[in-house]
């Protein structure tokens, strides 16, 4: 089983505190589809024949592209690669873009997930990140995927805003339960250098939240999804039983994908391979036949630091047999011996011969990992 990831690098207009690589650039959409169903077809044999289980259309934002474009890479792909009986396909919309024309086209498509950027039912919060929403666009848009049949719906969320209170919070956890979407995704707010939100920091226009609140916000989070019925099965992802995202999943579990498009990543086993991070640069390498990507070839040390980070983020864990087996004795030992301080304080547990984080370690996860981790 592998995944096929598509990046849609272009944005109607850029958030206040993003860094992903996306363009307003409206008038290259064309010619990038193009060059990614050509590149889809120059990279149809990276996944050496595997069937293909998940599909993940990510940005950026790929609502910005019109139904017919959208079903020009699906057929690519169904051309090209073995699928699935029944994969995973997954679309990222901006609620703004789901009109009633837009959600019937999507679901003319075999696009059977949808994951929208909510963020937070702020509008005020929303107008100060720049995002094009409001909270009624984002209840009007779920309704609409509903109505027109749409079974699999998740939503991000993001916490620890400036200025947020435990009261507003606790309002965006409610609206998104009774949205009764099957998959939450929420992150916690980072200042990443170089975005307007950033700036406003460094001029003290606003303030991060203490870490006392982020630790309060993450609790809720936990505590108020799984009371409604979610499952935590990542630290940032919660689900109704039996509806974690597949494709993000065989990211964490180290299975094969092929990404394509300006700034993906493709990783096989043993190497990691990036798009170069430029639409113009990416469509004319494309076009030319000498695509521009940068390659890394992963020792056992950086695969095992890898799935180390991947595997504690999640539910299942990891299992010393699975890295012995894997990665050899050596490593086995090594991660033993640094999990056995946190398995004997309670921040890390044993279960079914897996190793988890505990609600304690959850908090800590970023030492924990690093605890666990090899030097390269
Ligand atoms: S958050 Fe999403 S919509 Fe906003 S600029 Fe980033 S990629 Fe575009």
């Amino acid at each position: 089983m592998a995944g096929i990831y598509i990046h849609i690098p272009f944005c109607k207009t850029r958030c206040a505190y993003c860094d992903f690589y996306s363009t307003t650039h409206e008038d290259l959409k064309q010619q990038y589809v193009d060059a990614v169903c050509k590149e889809l077809v120059q990279r149809k044999d990276y996944l050496k024949g595997e069937t293909i289980d998940t599909i993940y259309i990510g940005g950026g934002t790929p609502s910005q592209l019109d139904i017919n474009q959208l079903n020009a890479l699906f057929a690519t792909i169904e051309t090209h690669f073995p699928l699935n009986k029944h994969p995973e396909i997954t679309i990222e919309v901006n609620p703004d873009d789901v009109s009633d024309s837009y959600a019937e086209g999507l679901k003319q498509t075999p696009v059977n997930r949808v994951s929208m950027g909510i963020q937070t039912f702020n509008d005020d919060v929303l107008r100060s990140l720049f995002r094009r929403h409001t909270e009624q666009i984002a209840r009007m848009a779920t309704t609409r995927l509903r109505e027109k049949g749409f079974q699999n719906i998740s939503i991000d969320l993001m916490y620890g805003l400036p200025g947020e209170t435990i009261e507003q919070w606790e309002n965006d956890l409610q609206q998104a339960i009774a949205l009764n979407v099957e998959h939450i995704s929420a992150y916690h707010l980072t200042y990443e250098e170089g975005t307007p939100l950033h700036r406003r920091l460094q001029k003290g226009e606003v303030n991060e939240v203490s870490e006392e609140l982020s630790l309060t916000f993450f609790n809720m989070l936990i505590d108020t999804l799984t009371k409604a019925g979610y499952q935590h099965y990542e630290i940032s992802n919660f689900c109704k039983p039996n509806m974690h995202s597949r494709h993000n999943s065989s990211y964490w579990q180290g299975i094969a994908y092929l990404g394509c498009g300006a700034a993906a990543h493709s990783f096989d086993g043993t190497s990691r391979q990036w798009n170069i991070a430029d639409i113009r640069a990416y469509i004319k390498g494309i076009e030319s036949n000498e695509p521009c990507f940068d390659i890394e070839t992963l020792d056992t040390p950086t695969r095992y630091n890898e799935y180390i980070m991947t595997g504690l983020r999640t539910s299942h864990g990891i299992c010393f047999n699975e890295v012995a087996q894997r990665f050899g004795q050596s490593l086995a030992a090594s991660c033993k011996k640094s999990a056995t301080p946190h398995l004997e304080s309670g921040k890390l547990i044993m279960e079914n011969h897996r190793i988890k984080l505990s609600r304690e370690g959850i908090f800590v996860s970023d030492a924990i990992i690093c605890d666990l981790m090899v030097l390269t």
